[in-house]
């Protein structure tokens, strides 16, 4: 028994040492997407939603930063889901406007009595400041990831070209100037290579882009969430992995970049960056620019409070314990990051559009090239919007809605998007027996959760990816909207689905889940005929991906004490992995399911579970949803709701002790 024991644990031992090594790191993140595979089915879409975008705002804005260059948008899974501390940037030139800079202009032809601005350490001296915020932040609400639009001055030329030759031999953008200075200045504007910057990171290969991550993780959640000390962020990371690229050569093909290195690659970084540390006696400078070899790059805050914090000492030290034991690193790895279980990406570009009122749209244009392929999908937005706003007015003339809802009738991926606002309208008419048709056309219908990567792939290379138009991919939306829905004419439950977010002004917008809807619109409409509910098929479609509003539909809809648990589970575990940017009214809903989980799992017997039969206790249940659903709308009196929560808050402490 002993030697047994012996035996298992050195095996183990040896199980544990063989995942710490390289290829574990490497088999790890693969497993997880990281590839230069995956990072490309990112980047196209990231190349959609700018085409939509631009079509939108026509403000020929770019997609910039992680979201678009593919890597590490999120640190545990490339699915297309942004992790909840990370953004989508927006570059928008100003039109119209151009900077010389002495060094990159070449004052000839249109250049030749342009006056250049001096560039100090990365920074145009300017006449007047404008300040030091780069971009404006809409942040993070429900399940839009928080969004930077940064507005930036082209430049008349590119800027340190030998630089940027080093790392992209045929690049020819234009480099631009940013609301930014160094710590203790004013009256200057930052040089940005954003757009080489993404070029180099399009190119990265398996193992660069997995080296980038853990440089990432480290400088970005490492340090400053695990260890406390903050000071580097994404853009170091990004430089240090620039001068490795330099230093070993990009071709990934040469030896240094090769899966069993990636450790030694790891060491190699951080000893660079030691190097970089101790090479400047400032306090506030970590590391050189990689373009612009005069100009340092700051900690983080640096100049804010002088260096109260210590933070290039700090820094320093905790990067030298690195350094030497990197197995704390990967073990926190190894809890965040997690493999695959599909290879669908999670894509919901009309939640990602930015929030500007969309215009006014009577026909879908048509169009096979960039940018023109890009109109029908952002005409398709502008409609749905209209009719989402035409269904709540109260002035809408029914043959107008009829009009703008026949506009979307051939469209084959937003199918049920149309059925659920075209059966909508005729319950705003009173035309319930309509209604009820377009109810049993949807049980038919079938959306697609995900999309497959080869959905994404283009026909040629660089060619712009074209999404599926003969499946049902869209039907999520965040449209702008500044009041609170109203939809009276809807089931009460049913307008509970369409989620308000207005707390943050740059992101109000009405969330709306047509799939969700369908669900709930079958619930109530198709009550009397069997099969209403198709519980097992919502959930089969919703676990690879839901939100909030799909999973207490389903609480909502079913007694089944295994449903309402499932609710629960993947309610919390939205919650915890922050996918949904959470308000109050998601916690209340959490609150509910709670409650009714301890309902459904106190309750005597479980006779009904199946919900084929009804008994008066089903009944009387029903009562007992219609009074969760107009408490949730606000329709019954306050001290109701209050005695509501209040019964809620019992609950939940009768429900922790029984934990
Ligand atoms: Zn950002
Ligand atoms: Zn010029």
């Amino acid at each position: 028994m002993l030697l047994i024991s012996i035996i298992k644990t050195a095996l183990e031992l040896l199980v544990k040492l063989l995942e710490l090594s390289n290829e574990g790191l490497h088999r790890l993140l693969s497993d997880a997407g990281f590839t230069e595979q995956r990072a490309k089915c990112q980047q196209r879409l990231a190349d959609w939603l700018q085409g939509v975008a631009r079509v939108l705002t026509q403000d020929g804005r770019q997609m910039t930063g992680s979201y678009a260059e593919g890597w590490a948008n999120s640190m545990v899974q490339v699915n297309g889901r942004t992790a909840a501390d990370s953004d989508i940037d927006w570059t928008v030139l100003a039109p119209g406007q151009e900077f010389h800079l002495r060094g990159g202009c070449e004052r000839k032809g249109s250049c030749k009595d342009a006056t250049p601005l001096q560039v100090k350490e990365g920074h145009a001296q300017v006449a007047v400041g404008a300040g030091s915020q780069p971009a404006v932040t809409a942040t993070a609400c429900g399940v839009r990831p928080a969004q930077d639009t940064c507005h930036a001055i082209e430049c008349c030329s590119s800027f340190f070209k030998n630089r940027i030759r080093k790392l992209l031999p045929y690049n020819f953008d234009k480099v631009h100037l940013v609301r930014a200075t160094r710590p203790s200045s004013t009256n200057e504007l930052r040089v940005s290579f954003s757009f080489q910057e993404k070029d180099i990171m399009r190119n990265l290969s398996t193992d660069q882009g997995q080296l980038f991550t853990l440089i990432k993780f480290i400088f970005k959640r490492h340090l400053p969430l695990t260890l406390d000390t903050p000071g580097l962020k994404t853009y170091h990371a990004k430089t240090l992995l620039f001068f490795m690229l330099e230093k070993n050569d990009t071709h990934p093909s040469i030896e240094a970049w090769q899966p069993h290195n990636l450790i030694a690659l790891l060491k190699e970084s951080l000893d660079m960056m030691l190097s970089f540390i101790d090479s400047s006696s400032s306090p506030n400078e970590c590391m050189p620019h990689f373009f612009m070899p005069d100009a340092p790059l700051y900690f983080k805050n640096a100049g804010i409070g002088g260096d109260f914090d210590n933070t290039k000492a700090r820094v320093r030290d905790r990067l030298c314990e690195l350094r030497s034991d990197i197995s704390g690193v990967v073990e926190q790895l190894r809890g965040l990051v997690r493999p695959l279980q599909s290879e669908k990406f999670y894509f919901h570009p009309f939640t990602l559009l930015p929030l500007t009122a969309p215009p006014a749209v009577t026909e879908i244009r048509k169009g096979m090239y960039s940018p023109e392929m890009y109109y029908k999908f952002a005409d398709v937005y502008s409609v749905v919007h209209q009719c989402v706003s035409e269904l709540q007015s109260e002035s809408s003339d029914r043959d107008t809605l009829m009009r703008q809802l026949s506009i979307l009738q051939q469209l084959q991926w937003c199918k049920c998007a149309t059925l659920c606002m075209t059966a909508m309208a005729h319950l705003k008419f009173g035309e319930s027996e309509e209604a009820e048709r377009l109810a049993m056309e949807l049980q038919r219908h079938h959306v697609v959760s995900g999309l497959k990567p080869q959905d994404i792939q283009a026909d040629k290379y660089d060619e712009p990816a074209k999404l599926p138009e003969d499946s049902d991919w869209a039907w999520r939306f965040c449209l702008p909207c500044d009041s609170p829905p109203r939809f009276p004419f809807l089931p009460e439950f049913t307008q509970t689905l369409f989620t308000a977010r207005l707390s943050q002004p740059l992101s109000s917008h009405l969330y709306v889940n047509f799939r969700c809807l369908s669900w709930s619109l079958q619930a109530e409409l198709l009550r009397n005929r069997a099969p209403a509910y198709a519980f097992d098929h919502w959930i089969k479609e919703l676990l690879g991906d839901p939100d909030l509003e799909e999973l207490l539909t389903l609480a909502h809809y079913s007694d089944c004490r295994w449903h309402v648990r499932l609710s629960l589970q993947q309610m919390e575990m939205i919650e915890k992995e922050r996918r949904v940017a959470m308000e109050t009214q998601d916690e209340e809903n959490i609150g509910w399911v709670r409650q009714k989980w301890w309902r459904v799992s106190n309750r005597s017997g479980s006779g009904s579970d199946s919900g084929a039969h009804r008994s008066s206790e089903d009944e009387e249940e029903d009562e007992e949803r219609r009074l969760w659903a107009r408490a949730r709308l606000g329709l019954v009196a306050m001290e109701t709701a209050a005695e509501q929560r209040d019964s809620w808050t019992h609950t939940k402490v009768s429900w922790m002790r029984l934990q």
